[in-house]
């Protein structure tokens, strides 16, 4: 009988379910606990502009090291605490940390440095969020002006009237905002224009092939002269090759974040690539 159940196709695929669905679980409940058994930590990736070679900011991405399962990338968690509801008080960590973190790295030398957070969906649907956010800003001392906070297409999706409430609330408080992952996502661009970016980020995956493909270059100019009509800075996220920045300099975007010019790193050495970008920025200056 066994042996009979053994040659049946659909049987094949049983054990594998059954091992994702396990998993599934078992991710679940250790993010659960995550924020208590204090797991989580911020790395943060700089940001150049290419005419002046300085770090203008750095963006805050969320490391999960699991005292069970290892390290999970937020790719696989990120998308669960949004379903759970988790992502909210994750969010409000991950703000607190980046606040209380990168105060340090505004100084009257740097002082149009720009520390930037990812928010998610949920965390704009709380009615509360933009109290709670103030309230952070002043118990850190942390100029809203230095803050940028990202959120992707999607988010603008659902409700837009409510998140667009929201969206300019966080505005007047002097806060920036910046859209994600952009050229991934379908949503109108009407609605992009009613929204209060401060800033365009080029999603990685129309840069990757940049160089080879001259639609995805048609379509990262076209996004470029776009942010410039509507008055918007760009940045283009995932630059690993010297060809990208050359072309995306040609194009006319000088914001870059990637591999090349720095991977998503510890606070520590965010603080000595600053010392060594201050030093540079001086020499240059006389
Ligand atoms: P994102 O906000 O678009 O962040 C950029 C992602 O691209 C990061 O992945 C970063 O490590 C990666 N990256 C940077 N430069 C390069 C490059 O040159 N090449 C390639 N291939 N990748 C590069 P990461 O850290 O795995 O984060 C993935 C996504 O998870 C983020 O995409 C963001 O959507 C989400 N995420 C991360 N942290 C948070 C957080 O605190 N809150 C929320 N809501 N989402 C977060
Ligand atoms: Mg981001
Ligand atoms: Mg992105
Ligand atoms: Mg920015």
């Amino acid at each position: 009988e066994a042996k009979r159940e053994g040659r049946n196709q659909f049987h094949l695929f049983r054990p594998a379910q059954k091992a994702n669905a396990e998993k599934a679980l078992k991710l679940a409940s250790c993010l659960q606990r995550a924020l208590e058994e204090e797991e989580f930590s911020l790395h943060y990736q700089p940001q150049i502009d290419i005419r002046t070679d300085r770090v203008i900011g750095v963006e805050a991405l969320l490391r999960w090291r699991s005292e069970e399962i290892g390290m999970v990338s937020p790719g696989d968690f990120i998308p669960l605490a949004e379903e759970t509801g988790a992502i909210v008080p994750i969010g409000e960590w991950v703000i607190r940390t980046a606040l209380s973190e990168g105060r340090r790295w505004i100084s009257p030398d740097r002082e149009d440095f720009v520390i930037s957070v990812n928010l998610s969906a949920r965390q704009l649907k709380d009615p509360a969020f933009a109290a709670k956010l103030r309230s952070m800003l002043v118990l850190y001392q942390f100029p809203p002006a230095n803050l940028c906070l990202e959120i992707t297409e999607s988010t603008m999706i659902g409700d837009v009237e409510q998140t667009l409430k929201v969206c300019e609330e966080i505005v007047d408080m002097g806060v920036a905002l910046a859209i994600d992952d952009f050229g991934t996502g379908f949503s109108s661009l009407g609605l992009l224009s009613r929204f209060p970016f401060g800033t365009i980020k080029i999603d990685k995956s129309l840069i990757r092939d940049i160089e080879t493909s001259s639609k995805d270059a048609a379509v990262i100019e076209t996004i470029i002269r776009l942010s410039q009509h509507l008055e918007m800075d760009v940045l283009a996220e995932g630059v690993e090759t010297e060809a990208q920045l050359v072309i995306l300099k040609r194009l006319g975007c000088h914001e870059v974040q990637g591999y090349l010019c720095g991977r998503p790193s510890e606070p520590d050495a965010i603080d000595r690539l600053l010392k060594l970008d201050f030093a540079q920025g001086s020499d240059s200056a006389g």
